[in-house]
Parts: structure tokens; sequence; C-alpha cells
């Protein structure tokens, strides 16, 4: 009996050590693989939050997704910072100033700390400052309503190194409407797609090199883009719409119609675009949800006459509900699987959304969690080879093909 018992635990503590070893060992060729690829995120708006609010995003910050050392620590080699403004322009000069200040801030940055920053344009000059204790910057315009219709404010961006223009936002304007008008969700529209000068538009960035960027446009003018584009292009931000039904995602007819064109969707990390289920626990407890927990709350004597401690206590609470229902790592990737499985591995890419987005997947907290999308691609099989296109290597022949 007493031999049978040791020859157990014997067995038992191999087998905890041959896991315990193929999980280091794991670890170790999921570490390898990210450090190798060339890691590129397509979007990340903390020119317009932390940057805008007077955060130094060169040092490791509390607050916010971004700043160089959670970058570093995610392996992120090169990163595109969106210049935005929205429907209403910060300053009364206008939309292309506000793009000119955000452009300003980030050239700021990358002054006053060139053993961090470094700036790029075009594929050349990316691929070449690629470096282990730098992040390269490079800029993408979200909104086409900041060149403000004029051909000459475009070239002016374009030297300034944009290196792609997202053609709306949410809010359509004068040459391109949105997916949010399109869909119903936003303005009534009397016209849909690209006007004549959009197509104009469109072909300018082609003739710079510089990429088309279709995350936000409405299905109309994504068609009417890609017909007009003679380079591939990008979808900066967006995730997939079968998984997530909201205006924002693209659909397969566009998943497919991106992968003809030679382009790349990246996705976006946004819970509200990720998972369905977390779309209707928004909608509930900023809804109804809301309003009963607000209703228990005012039958306590203490929030009696003391609004501001309740309205306290209520976003807190709504936010703890809302919690429980984020999605994770593996609901992310599946929307990197998902494009991959219908279309190839060629045409997927990472465009966290990172300070632009209100909420977080569990284990996504930051730009310091990259690798655990590796880890979790890596556990569906996908090979070397396959890690480092969807890491960064198709973004980098997209911005190849544009500016060779
Ligand atoms: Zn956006």
């Amino acid at each position: 009996m007493y031999s049978l018992l040791k020859k157990y635990r014997q067995q038992l503590l191999l087998s905890f050590f041959l896991v315990l070893i193929s999980s280091i060992g794991f670890s170790q060729s999921v570490n390898s693989v990210h450090r190798k690829a060339i890691l590129v995120d397509t979007h990340n708006d903390c020119l317009s939050g932390q940057v805008l609010e007077g955060r130094d995003i060169s040092v490791l910050l509390t607050k916010g997704h971004s700043d160089y050392v959670r970058w570093k620590r995610g392996g992120v080699d090169i990163q595109f910072f969106s210049v935005f403004t929205g429907e209403t322009p910060r300053k009364k000069e206008g939309f292309y100033q506000d793009a000119l200040q955000e452009i300003d801030s980030l050239n700021r940055i990358i002054l006053r700390h060139p053993d961090k920053f470094d700036f790029a344009t075009g594929y050349q000059e990316a691929r070449k400052k690629v470096h282990r204790n730098k992040l390269v910057a490079m800029i993408g315009v979200e909104g086409g309503h900041m060149i403000e219709s004029d051909l000459a404010k475009l070239d002016s961006l374009i030297a300034k190194g944009m290196s792609y223009l997202t053609l709306t936002w949410n809010n359509s304007h004068d040459w391109a409407t949105s997916a949010m008008d399109e869909s119903g969700a936003g303005k009534p529209l009397v016209t849909k797609g690209l006007n004549d000068f959009g197509k104009q538009v469109v072909r300018r960035l082609n003739d710079a090199g510089v990429m088309v960027d279709l995350s936000h446009v409405g299905e109309q003018t994504f068609y009417d883009a890609l017909e007009v584009t003679t380079k591939p292009v990008l979808l900066t931000h967006s995730s997939v719409w079968s998984i997530c039904p909201v205006f924002r995602n693209v659909k397969d007819q566009q998943i497919k119609a991106v992968a003809k064109n030679g382009g790349v969707i990246c996705i976006n990390f946004y819970p509200a675009f990720i998972s369905k289920s977390f779309v209707d626990a928004k909608k509930y407890w900023e809804g109804p949800g809301k309003d009963s927990i607000r209703a228990a709350l005012q039958q306590l004597p203490e929030y009696r006459g003391e609004t501001e401690s309740l309205n306290q206590r209520l976003s807190f609470l709504v936010q703890q509900q809302l919690d429980k229902s984020l999605p994770g790592i593996k609901e992310v990737v599946d929307h990197i699987d998902y494009v991959a499985k219908l279309v190839g591995v060629d045409h997927v890419g990472i465009g966290a959304d990172y300070d632009g987005i209100g909420f977080v997947p569990k284990g996504l907290e930051d730009v310091s969690t990259y690798p655990q999308i590796t880890a979790e691609l890596k556990r569906r099989g996908y090979s070397n080879q396959a890690l480092k296109k969807i890491l960064g290597g198709n973004v980098l022949r997209v911005l190849k093909a544009n500016r060779p």
C-alpha cells in the first residue's frame, strides 16, 4: 500500500514538472516570437487625451493606457498616433488648426526625448528606425473634415508627415459620409458616399504615398473609395460585424473586398465593438439599470439631499456591473481569428484604439499587454510566420505598397 502511494506521488510530481517545463517553454517561445516581430499598432488616441491634458507620456503614468515605459513592455515598435478633433473644433480657427496643434504636440515629445521616440513617414524610414529602446511614431489623421475641403491643407498635412488619412470620423462632411450617419445612427443624409472632390482626395493620397484609412466610413464611402484607390487600404481600428453587429464594425463582404484590394483590417479592442453581450449590458446599465439603482439609492437616508455623493456612488455601481460583462483576451482574438479564417492571415492586424476607448477588455488593460494576444494566437496554433504578419508585417506591407 505504502509503495503504491509512493509511486502515485512520484507520477504526480513528474506530471507537475512536465506541465511546468512545457508552460515555461511555451511562454519563452511566445516571448521570443513577440520580441522578434515588428509590432505595429495603427491607432492610439493619446494625443487627444493624455497629451492634451498635459501628461508626459515619456515616463510611466498611472493614468491612461499609454506611455513610453508601457509601450516598450508591450514590445511595440511602431505606433501610429491619431491626430483627432471631433465634430466641433476645439479652437475657433477650426479643424485644421486643431490638427496642427496635435502634430505639434507629437513633435515636441519627440524633440524632447530623442532617446525614446523617433518620427517616421513611409516604409523605408519606419523600417530603418525600428529600435529595441525606441518607439517609432507615425501620424494618422482621423477625420477628413480636418482638411476643410481644401487640397492645399491636405498637402500641408502630407508635408507634415501624415501616413494615413481616415476619410471620415463619426461625422460626415462635405465630401464623404460616415458609418454612423449611413447606418442611421447619426444624422440623416441626402446623398451617401464619396463625391468628386472626395475621389480627388483619394487620388491625391495615392499619389503622395499616404494610406487611405476606411475605418469609420459608411459602406457607400467604403466601396466608392475602393473603386478609386490604386493602392491597398487600411482599416486602422475596426472589428468584425458578424461577431458584434455595430455600425463601426465591418461586414464579411467588406472584409473580402479589403482582401481583394490587398489591404489590412486592424482589430479594435473596444469592448463595445468586440462583444455583443457587452453592448447589451451597456445599453441596459446606462439606461433602465442605472435608473433602478438611482431609485434604490434615493430611498437611503444617507443620500437625501446629497446629489453629488449619490451620483458618485451611482457611477461606481454602474461601472461595477459593466465590469462584470467585459470581454477578455479570447474574445478579442476571436475577431483576429475570424478575419484570418475568412480571407487569410495576410489581411489582419492590430489597431487597439488605446486612450480613445472608455472601457478595455480584461487582460488587455493598456499598451503593455500585447504579448497576451501573441500568446493566445500561438495557443490556437498560429505559426511564427503568421504571427509576425498579424503583429505588424501586414501593415508594413501596405505601408510599403503605398510608398515604396
Ligand atoms: Zn476612431
